[in-house]
């Protein structure tokens, strides 16, 4: 009975166990258990595994039925459960005993079929490695069909489920397939490997196509596409490690990943899926990071566990109109076999564990991801995007590793649904903006001045955090160390200043001083603006010579460098061009907005507001969408996916070329009138766009604080009002903002952005609790803070990359504000060398309530330090040091500081302090705080006091407690 019961109680946890990952395997491995011991008949195994049914339907379907059969149908259930899940955290942990052994059934001289259901579980392990082989034989052997070998070969599903499908085919074929079958296994066994055989031994003119194809990709891949107007950088020489970390971090695995991380095993969410997504910022590096990854692979220096690798441009892929199949769509766009193109195809198709595609800049695709229309024949033509989509979901090309990458708008819930792992792409750390401006100036007295300048702007530093940023300022050094200290602030700064810099380089004109530089190139301005704008409004990133022409773009403003031609696409009788990049095309269709007079009343709201209007009509380029498309643009009356980022960057510019700081410049070039015009339609719409954010905020239920959670788009507002460079404009807009608690986080918050929210935040009327944890402010960002640390009393900063020389200035600024009464920086990477700022914050600052230094290195001395600063402190009502190394000494330090704390709350308490208490489990630790010592032993440090408690009962107690 007590069997059947666990099963009945821990129903929930024993379903999310098996089903939450998305994946049927933990399901169909414990069935396969089951049915090798005889437990479940074959009906009932078709009665739970129903074709197209929910997975957990599927689940409850085989827990109802073991329940109903009994307490030894239960404690076999259990047992195969533990087997195939025995990390399954809590669920059936007290069944230890009814969980017993699991062997499989004993091989009684019993007929072949009948051995295919005993030993199911490891003849499936066996067979996936070797469906190929094993169809092979059976079709040699004259039991098998081309169309049973189809039906078993499905790409839908995973090798597992194909070798369970062989099994049952061949089970219904009878005994003498079955032991075709079973000898095949055996002899495999004997010889060693399959996996093994097949990867020495791929066919020649695989090899040769092998050839053929990385020579491509590696002359492909060796320049950075940025440095090919002015020089020819290679890849090699200036590639940087940008910051890759996992989108999901409940799987455990926190911190950096490197690049091979990306196809390994290391953070899979569902290990069905085959698509790995790298998203990121646009300039944020995702391109470059593709080109390194097929360098790599092209050389032979990594990634050599995939024979063949095929990297496609979404950008490109948006010229393709026609109809394509799948080996159509590999080799045309990718590379041609010269010859025996059906036998590699085959090839592919037959070894998709040794094949990686590569779909770069799946945001810039036209057709916004879908899964509705299912193709699962690799001969079937289909337009391209449907055979990518179908490609991401596994409907084709099952078992090929494919790595998209995408900026995170673009990326709904339903493409996650096909994920295998998402890893964001965060731009450059402090030291790899360090490493890239070195390598970008062969002088070292040139690199070590741009630093030098970077150091004394932190808001640019914070900048070039963004590669293409970091690019446009080491390229641009002459005129950053030319121009005076902290004049370069905003994104818009940057942009023009390579504006600047592009026109005196390339232009035979004498360069010109003073604002007057922009109007002498006024024209090719106008030309590449309207581009750049309509091509926006088409999603068009490549560009005609007609297109060109329609837009008057000349021969002159080519050679400026802004556009550069596009490989691949250029044929011999016309050219194809894009912008340097993607931002490059929104700043100029910016400038467009700003100086055209063209330009009708209702551009700026479409740009501020793509969700309302419509997209951006665009003469010329609509008629590069096909119809349905254009069709479904127009009814929407929404921006689509890809359109509304882009939107928003435009935005961002516009919002930066119209502040006040730069009107100047186009004092020249379109009447003044037109353009305070231009000025009051933007301030109006932050403005707006504030508000109504504000009023989305849900009043508190009382006695709560009243908390605002930020929406999406709320953090770009604040971008805007920061490009505009006017206080008045930030400070009108927090006049309106009434909040307790301002709440960021997962918000891919940089050191951008973080200037952009002190810019606005310090005019906020009241203090707030501001809430960043889980973004990425690091040290630089943290600098960037200081201005509004006035009006945070909390400020939450966990897990953010933040070291000591960050809370070092943090706390030397908090030490000065009345305000500040609580920090949180669980989980950052803080030493003991920040504690003696801890320690003077404590002694200095008589109000503050809370400090939650969890999960940093601290040591024994570290916590020595605070201790020192305890004893000062009369305030203090929590502190938070779990996952820290304080050690004995440091936990002996601390509880005596607390023990001659005179003023700490319930100093009555102090005579009981029970330190070194030892426990047997932590219950309360989700209350408390705990530290990590020696592995094993715990130490629980809590100063504090229950909310129903009586103020008598105030208590404090350090004690060691251990893991079960
Ligand atoms: P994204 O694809 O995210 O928009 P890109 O990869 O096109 O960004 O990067 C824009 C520019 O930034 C590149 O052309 C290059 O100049 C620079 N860049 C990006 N990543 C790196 C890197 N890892 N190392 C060196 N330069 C980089």
């Amino acid at each position: 009975m007590y069997v059947q019961e666990l099963v009945l109680r821990q129903r929930t946890e024993i379903l999310n166990a098996l089903c939450s990952s998305g994946s049927a395997e933990h399901l169909e491995q414990v069935l396969d258990i089951l049915l090798s011991q005889g437990e479940l008949i074959w009906e009932d195994y078709q009665n739970i595994q129903v074709p197209g049914r929910a997975l957990y339907t599927n689940a409850r379907h085989l827990l109802d039925l073991v329940y109903t059969k009994g307490a030894e149908s239960c404690r076999l259930f259990l047992a195969a459960f533990k087997h195939v899940l025995p990390e399954a955290q809590g669920v059936c942990a007290s069944s230890s005993g009814s969980c017993s052994n699991l062997e499989e059934k004993e091989e009684y001289k019993s007929s072949s079929t009948q051995t295919l259901v005993t030993q199911r579980p490891s003849l499936v392990s066996k067979l996936q490695d070797c469906i190929d082989g094993a169809l092979k034989a059976l079709v040699i052997s004259g039991h098998f069909t081309s169309a049973d070998c189809d039906e078993v070969r499905l790409p839908i599903h995973t090798p597992c489920q194909q070798a369970r499908r062989l099994l049952d085919h061949v089970r219904s074929k009878g005994e003498s397939v079955a032991k075709v079958l079973l000898e095949y296994i055996q002899q495999i066994q004997e010889s060693g490997s399959a996996l093994k055989q097949e990867k020495w031994t791929p066919p020649k003119e695989v090899i040769k196509f092998q050839k053929k194809l990385s020579s491509s990709v590696s002359a492909q891949s060796c320049f950075l596409s940025t440095y090919g107007g002015t020089s020819h950088m290679s890849l090699e020489d200036i590639y940087t490690d940008g910051q890759l970390e996992l989108a999901n971090t409940s799987v455990g695995v926190h911190g950096p990943l490197c690049l091979e991380d990306i196809v390994g095993t290391v953070g899979t969410v569902n290990e069905e899926a085959d698509t790995v997504l790298v998203s990121g910022e646009a300039g944020g590096g995702k391109s470059t990071l593709l080109q390194r990854l097929h360098l790599l692979w092209a050389r032979g220096a990594a990634f050599q566990d995939f024979l063949l690798l095929f990297p496609f441009s979404c950008r490109k892929l948006n010229s393709e109109h026609r109809e394509l199949s799948l080996q159509e769509l590999l080799f045309q766009h990718c590379c041609w076999p010269d010859r025996e193109q059906e036998e590699i195809f085959q090839f592919i198709l037959d070894h998709p564990h040794l094949i990686l595609f590569t779909f770069d800049g799946l945001d810039e695709l036209k057709q916004s991801f879908s899964d509705e229309h299912r193709l699962c024949c690799p001969t079937q033509r289909a337009p391209a995007h449907i055979l990518l989509f179908n490609l991401i979901q596994g409907f084709l090309m099952k078992g090929v590793r494919k790595v998209v990458t995408s900026r995170p708008e673009a990326v709904g819930p339903l493409l996650r649904e096909h994920l295998r792992k998402e890893v964001f792409l965060k731009g450059f750390s402090p030291s790899g903006i360090d490493c890239f401006v070195r390598k970008h100036h062969s002088d070292p007295t040139v690199a070590a001045k741009v630093l030098e300048s970077l150091q004394t702007n932190t808001a640019l530093l914070g900048l070039c955090h963004s590669p293409v940023l970091c690019w446009i300022v080491s390229q641009c050094h002459k005129e950053l160390l030319g121009c005076g200290e902290g004049s370069l602030q905003t994104i818009t700064d940057v942009y023009l200043m390579i504006l600047q810099h592009f026109f005196q380089h390339q232009s035979s004109l004498k360069p010109i001083t003073g604002v007057g530089w922009l109007q002498a190139h006024l024209q090719t301005v106008l030309h590449l603006g309207q581009l750049a704008f309509e091509g926006i409004g088409a999603t068009c990133y490549i560009f005609s010579d007609t297109d060109l022409k329609t837009c008057g773009v000349t021969e002159k403003d080519i050679c400026m460098g802004f556009l550069m031609q596009s490989k691949d696409m250029s044929s011999t009788h016309s050219k194809c061009y894009e912008f340097l990049h993607l931002t490059m095309q929104c700043f100029f269709a910016a400038l467009h907005i700003v100086l055209s007079d063209n330009t009708d009343r209702s551009t700026i709201p479409k740009v501020f507001e793509p969700r309302r209007e419509t997209g951006l009509s665009s003469k010329c380029f609509m008629a590069c969408l096909p119809s349905t498309d254009q069709q479904q643009q127009a009814s929407e009356g929404e921006a689509t996916a890809t359109e509304k980022p882009n939107m928003q960057i435009t935005a961002t510019f516009v919002s930066g070329l119209l502040s006040q700081r730069h009107r100047r410049l186009w004092l020249n070039c379109c009447p003044t009138a037109v353009t305070e015009k231009k000025v009051r339609q933007v301030v109006k719409f932050l403005s707006k766009g504030m508000q109504k954010h504000f009023k989305s905020i849900p009043q508190p239920v009382e006695g709560e604080k009243k908390s605002m959670h930020a929406m999406p788009g709320f953090v770009w507002l604040i971008k805007c009002i920061y490009e505009m460079q006017e206080s008045r404009i930030a400070k009108d807009a927090m006049s309106k903002l009434e909040v307790d608690h301002l709440k960021l986080t997962y918000c891919n918050i940089g050191p951008v952005e973080c200037t952009a929210l002190a810019f606005v935040l310090q005019h906020l009327r009241n203090p707030v609790g501001l809430q960043l944890d889980d973004n990425s402010v690091g040290d630089v960002g943290v600098e960037q803070l200081l201005p509004c640390m006035h009006i945070c009393n909390s400020l939450y900063l966990r897990n953010n990359n933040i070291t000591d020389e960050g809370i070092r200035k943090l706390l030397a600024k908090g030490m000065q504000c009345e305000n500040f009464k609580k920090i949180a920086l669980f989980n950052n990477k803080l030493t003991d060398a920040c504690t003696q700022h801890f320690s003077q914050l404590l002694k200095t600052k008589q109000n503050f309530l809370s400090l939650r230094l969890g999960n940093n290195n601290l040591t024994e001395e570290g916590a020595k330090q605070l201790a020192e600063g305890l004893k000062c402190n009369h305030s203090l009502q929590f502190l938070g040091l779990w996952g820290n190394k304080i050690g004995d000494e440091g936990a002996e330090a601390l509880a005596s500081a607390l023990e001659s704390s005179k003023t700490l709350p319930g100093r009555q308490w102090c005579g009981e302090c029970r330190s070194m208490r030892r426990r047997q489990h932590y219950q309360e630790q989700y209350i408390t705080g705990r530290a990590l010592v020696d592995r094993e032993l715990h130490y629980q440090i809590r100063s504090g006091m229950s909310d129903s408690s009586p103020r008598t009962q105030h208590s404090y107690e350090i004690s060691v407690v251990e893991e079960q």
